[in-house]
């Protein structure tokens, strides 16, 4: 392939990409979005390996099959509930190439740069290393905390500031020391930079509590996508560049909606320490009183004379599978006359638009799906909110306790409505760790069990 045909080639993948962050950011062009990506991505890569620079295939060959059978193996094997942490380990992925991708520039023996392009490939190389390293450990300490591996209380190290402050000057002298050194001898500063970035990545998402979770999914989204874009400019590979920036920028927004949704500030979700108190405050659990629990048949005799029923999807549902059941009782609801919605917290499961995935494949009308924003005044109207496998996003402390961890987090106001029917299998706290007065409101009745097994008797006894 000439070198003309693999820029043309490019170009066309770079739209490619466009076009698919567009599609994707909408229930009913995402699937088209979908395979705008794919193929993009198979013009991307057929392009590069055809590069007439590129002639180790044995080692190409051997490493595409190794990746791709991996990938194949990891993508059919993964369960739903499992995707966010799928991500987040995607993530490192991207960091460690950096880092790797940065060494081997470094240590290329064919490269016989000097002067100021010596000194703005050092740069590249540094920078590129730093973002892949910080991504990599933060990636991997966010894999351990969605998985539960890690507990998702905040780790709180005295002067945790000050510890973070020293990082950063301690990269710029020894940035200086590495662009200063004679090439080839700058080996220990690369390496001293790399050991604190990686301890800085995995501080840096430690000290984060769990409400505060999402935005550091979508920051070390954006942080994967500049560290594709640096190693992008280590190899010279526009696409690289151009691919890594839309990643970065479009983390960067979804951070930015992240924050707002949570009323947070980026700024001091990143210093982290937010949800460091379990249980939402020590007064609160004197006075919340008694849970009362209901059955499920008395639950549809409740929905089927309903008017107005807004059901609540949390996390959960996808642990429980229950999409397809709340799918089908959906329609059972409808099909009597009653007017049934879907609320969407913007936080709600695991990772952004984790339930508007769930319910697209469970094929629930998207005209029935509402955000937070659209649906949370129409509540008091309603008859029976049904809150299915949600827990933080549905709690009134976040606006009644200033204490607690999630406080000034909008939430979906559910127990405005008539009656609230909570489906959950117990009494346990949801991903922030923190009590829920919603359960011990005198209109909020507990359906306790599995999600799935709730609704399908739900199901059962309305038919
Ligand atoms: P929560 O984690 O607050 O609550 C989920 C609830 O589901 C639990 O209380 C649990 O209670 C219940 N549950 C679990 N399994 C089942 C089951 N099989 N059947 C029925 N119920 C079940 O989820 P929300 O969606 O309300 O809130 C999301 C939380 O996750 C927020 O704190 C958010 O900040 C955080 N987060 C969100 C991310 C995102 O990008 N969306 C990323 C990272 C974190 P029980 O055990 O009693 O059944």
């Amino acid at each position: 392939m000439t070198m003309g045909t693999i820029t043309a080639a490019y170009i066309a993948a770079a739209i490619l990409f466009i076009l698919s962050l567009s599609g994707l950011s909408n229930q009913e062009t995402s699937r088209r979005g979908n395979w705008y990506g794919i193929i993009g991505m198979t013009i991307a890569i057929v392009a590069t390996v055809l590069n007439p620079n590129v002639d180790s295939y044995g080692w190409l060959i051997l490493a595409m099959l190794i990746g791709g059978g991996v990938g194949v193996r990891f993508a059919t094997k993964v369960e739903m509930t499992e995707m966010p942490e799928l991500i987040a380990i995607l993530h490192s992925f991207v960091g460690m190439a950096a880092v790797l991708v940065g060494f081997a520039s470094y240590f290329d023996p064919n490269l016989h740069l000097s002067g100021t392009a010596a000194t703005i490939h050092n740069v590249e190389v540094y920078l590129g290393i730093l973002i892949g390293a910080v991504t990599f450990t933060g990636s991997v300490v966010a894999y351990g905390k969605l998985s539960g591996k890690i507990s998702s209380t905040p780790l709180m190290l005295p002067a945790r500031h000050f510890l973070n402050l020293a990082v950063v000057i301690a990269w710029v002298f020894i940035g200086s020391w590495f662009l200063g050194a004679e090439h080839g001898t700058g080996t220990v500063a690369l390496i001293c930079m790399t050991i604190l970035a990686f301890l800085f990545g995995i501080h840096m998402v430690a000290a984060i509590g769990g409400a505060d979770m999402p935005v550091v999914i979508s920051m070390l989204n954006s942080y994967s996508g500049w560290a594709a874009a640096a190693t992008g400019f280590m190899l010279s590979n526009d696409l690289l560049i151009v691919v890594g920036a839309l990643v970065g920028s479009s983390g960067a927004i979804l951070s930015y909606i992240m924050c707002r949704a949570m009323n947070r500030n980026f700024v001091s979700v990143i210093m982290g320490g937010f949800g460091t108190t379990t249980g939402g405050g020590g007064d609160d659990d004197a006075e919340q009183g008694e849970a009362i629990a209901i059955l499920s048949d008395e639950v549809a005799s409740l929905i089927g004379d309903a008017e107005e029923v807004v059901i609540v999807p949390g996390y959960g549902m996808a642990v429980a599978n229950a999409q397809h059941p709340v799918s089908d009782l959906t329609k059972m609801l409808i099909d009597r006359g009653v007017n049934v919605r879907f609320a969407i917290h913007p936080v709600a499961g695991r990772m952004p638009g984790h339930m508007n995935v769930l319910l697209a494949e469970a094929n629930v009308p998207y005209d029935l799906v509402l955000e937070m924003d659209e649906i949370n005044d129409d509540l008091p109207e309603v008859d029976v909110v049904i809150v299915i496998g949600a827990n933080d996003i549905v709690n009134p402390a976040a606006l009644e306790n200033p204490n607690s961890p999630i406080a000034g987090m909008p939430v979906l106001e559910v127990w405005n409505a008539k009656t609230v029917i909570v489906s959950k299998r117990s009494m346990a706290t949801g991903y922030a760790g923190v009590e829920n007065p919603l359960f011990f409101k005198e209109n909020t009745r507990m359906l306790f069990g599995d999600a799935k097994d709730s609704v399908d008797a739900i199901r059962q006894a309305l038919s």
